[in-house]
């Protein structure tokens, strides 16, 4: 008994494996292509327990390949030629896919060279349980399996589907290029996107940004910002919530929108908004609750947020009205997206206008699995990294989206991640483009992984910093484990690394990024427990007093450390989810902001207002090289034990304050250091922050309190 791999490395070469290749013969295989016999012209032996096979002529992928060999049919894997520049040069398109639309004609343009029959079918309702017999007509295929039709009319209104025949089986898709869908997203729909414009649309503008370390990035959900009572929000969950000023808690507590602004962060990373599976959250009623990172429809707005999911323009104008509304507000919009994988690959569009493409297989022919899902996407295939790139440019021109937070980037490639960055640049404004680097278990080689080990090259790339986070508040997947901040020892070098964003090696480390707008920090966000869950776990015998010093810590350090700070929404007033660490499922009662804790802990989100109030307006916080780094920051030696001390030196990054002067105690204790001396003023310490002065020293020794962070300055 063999067993037998067979791969195609190009139409007409195929290299078969077996486990007993010195009792193989390659004279007794006959190879077949759909019905079609194939005949080898010739053969070699490669590698070992591999025969490379010549054809007599080539594969039509149109149909699958199979070996037969003493009874045994083994199927051809086509994923390896995928990958080929044969393939690509027979295959690849790089024009536009989807519909394009006028009043007097629609083209609808698919891909796939697989498909032996490609039909547009024309419905009058976006709700497939409506029964209806749609109108079909058949697409014709190009050369590189772009089909294509044009029909002259005005389809205005109408919905539409692609029927698929493809090896063998017939299946109904949305065109992944859809712009807009019908309820639950199960057929696209007709539109014209170029006037489905809200109001002052025209005058839009993204505020303007120079280097990504000169973001505050506070990352919450359109739903769980207004959903819960106490943000007196009227359109609570939904995109126009995030559209109502002045909304108040109690008659003084700011909520939502007004909460945001008073806070004073620059972008806004919103959880999932394109159109997430009807299996997660059922547009027809939304009352289940579901984070969304379980994409359907991509290049559409999911329908749960708008004020009505049957028609496909309301979720489009809605959602440009929240957007035109936070650029109003000088609030940028970063944007969730989650190209590693689908809601489920036998449910998806992709799978079904072409298996086996567009999403990533092992050797054996097994779906690929490093994001947890069963399903990992094939960024290395040409045609699904233009999509992911086609897709996040569509975003930025269409929706004015200023950024882009990659799910579980490392499973996608290096190539498709600066691709991005390319592509988007080509639009004339800076647009973050980071993810989370975290080198997954997916079949990809190590050195094209798009993980934070491989940051050197991918400069323009921002990766989610594990080290500060782990750092500050304790390890994430061990729930006991402390961090600087709450009372673990022998941090103190650590912290230097982290407060230089990581980007310096020295003895002790290596350094992670090239430069700190590479490093995205942060202490919490949607996964995991928040910060004041952790904190009730971790260190369960303390105080709330001294939980609330902590607190403020943590992010005091993530706000006065170089590169881009990162806020999980309701950190700033102790957010608490109950322990529930993974909340993707859990009610509205566990994940709404609650606005009445913000009027508990509201000592809290004043600390934070106001080192924010001094991060924007200080650029001595925000360099964004590692030279300037290197430059301007000093760390003052001979200190007592778990404190840090540094001094931004010399009107660093431009600044106003000549030196500014940050020390960090970790101690339960006050403590004395020796500083240089200078007429110190103090602007933060462990009761408040801001850009006022609270009191002069003026001297070589400085007492500061216990838990806490103290910035002074001099000139
Ligand atoms: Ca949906």
């Amino acid at each position: 008994m063999h067993i037998i791999q067979a791969h195609a490395i190009g139409f007409n070469k195929i290299i078969i494996s077996s486990n007993d290749p010195s009792n193989f013969s390659i004279g007794n295989i006959s190879i077949k292509n759909g019905t079609n016999p194939l005949s080898i012209n010739s053969y070699t032996t490669t590698i070992e327990n591999s025969f490379l096979i010549f054809l007599d002529r080539e594969i039509s992928i149109k149909f699958y390949c199979f070996i037969i060999y003493e009874g045994l049919q083994i199927k051809v894997s086509y994923k390896n030629l995928f990958t080929t520049e044969e393939f690509n040069n027979k295959f690849y398109y790089n024009g536009s896919l989807g519909l394009s639309y006028t009043k007097e004609s629609s083209t609808f343009k698919v891909w796939s060279p697989a498909a032996t029959s490609i039909l547009v079918m024309l419905y009058k309702n976006g709700d497939p349980s409506t029964y209806e017999i749609p109108l079909e007509l058949i697409m014709n295929e190009e050369d590189n399996g772009v089909w294509t039709i044009t029909i002259n009319e005005d389809l205005d209104n109408y919905f539409y589907t692609y029927k698929v025949t493809v090896y063998d089986s017939i299946n109904e898709v949305v065109d992944p290029y859809a712009k807009a869908v019908g309820i639950n997203g199960l057929r696209g729909a007709i539109v014209d996107i170029n006037i489905l414009n809200p109001d002052g649309w025209e005058e839009d503008i993204s505020p303007a940004l120079n280097h990504y370390t000169d973001a505050i990035i506070y990352e919450t959900s359109i739903r769980d910002i207004s959903m819960h009572p106490s943000s007196g929000v009227i359109h609570s969950g939904k995109y126009l919530g995030l559209t109502e000023e002045a909304t108040l808690y109690n008659k003084s507590i700011t909520t939502a929108l007004s909460h945001i602004k008073e806070l004073g962060i620059t972008h806004l990373q919103i959880m999932p908004f394109y159109d997430f599976s009807y299996k997660s959250i059922d547009e027809k009623n939304s009352t289940e609750y579901n984070w969304g990172y379980d994409p359907q429809n991509y290049n559409v707005p999911e329908g749960s947020f708008s004020l009505n999911p049957y028609d496909p323009k309301c979720r489009i104008l809605e959602l440009k009205k929240m957007i035109n509304t936070l650029h109003y507000n000088n609030i940028s919009v970063n944007m969730d997206v989650v190209y590693n994988h689908v809601f489920h690959k036998n449910d998806n569009n992709f799978e079904k206008l072409f298996p086996g493409y567009y999403f990533r297989l092992k050797n054996d022919g097994s779906f690929a699995n490093g994001s947890g899902c069963g399903n990992d996407t094939a960024s290395e295939h040409k045609m699904m990294r233009k999509f992911i790139v086609d897709s996040v440019c569509y975003w930025a021109k269409e929706y004015h989206i200023d950024g882009f937070r990659f799910d579980l980037m490392g499973i996608h490639d290096i190539c498709t991640m600066n691709s991005i960055y390319k592509s988007l640049s080509r639009i004339n404004r800076k647009i973050m483009i980071y993810g989370e680097g975290w080198n997954l278990d997916t079949p990809l080689p190590h050195n094209i992984k798009a993980i934070q080990s491989n940051s050197f090259k991918m400069p323009n790339i921002g990766f989610f910093n594990d080290t500060i986070r782990d750092s500050i508040r304790g390890n994430v997947f061990s729930l006991s484990d402390k961090g600087f901040v709450s009372g673990k020892e022998s941090l103190e070098d650590t912290m230097k690394f982290c407060v230089m964003a990581c980007t310096i090696s020295s003895n002790r480390f290596k350094a992670i990024y090239a430069s700190p707008e590479q490093s995205i920090n942060y202490v919490s966000c949607h996964d995991n427990n928040t910060l004041w869950d952790k904190l009730e776990i971790s260190n369960l015998k303390d105080s709330i007093e001294d939980k609330k010093y902590m607190q403020k810590f943590a992010n005091g350090i993530i706000l006065t450390s170089q590169g881009v700070p990162f806020l999980h929404s309701g950190v700033e007033f102790c957010r608490t989810k109950e322990g529930i660490e993974n909340s993707f499922s859990s009610p509205d009662s566990i994940n709404s902001i609650n606005y009445s804790r913000k009027a508990d802990f509201i000592d809290i989100f004043n600390y934070y207002k106001g080192l924010i109030k001094i991060r924007k307006e200080h650029p001595a916080f925000r360099m964004y090289s590692a030279e300037h780094i290197k430059e301007h920051i000093e760390f003052l030696k001979e200190l007592p034990k778990n404190t840090v001390a540094f001094i931004l030196k010399n009107n660093a990054n431009g600044d106003l304050w000549t030196n500014i002067l940050i020390i960090y105690n970790a101690n339960k204790f006050s403590t004395t250091i020796n500083v240089p001396y200078n007429r110190w003023n103090l602007v933060a310490n462990k009761y408040s922050a801001g850009t006022d002065i609270i009191s002069i020293f003026e001297s070589n020794k400085i007492t500061v309190d216990s838990l806490c962070l103290n910035i002074f300055y001099c000139n």
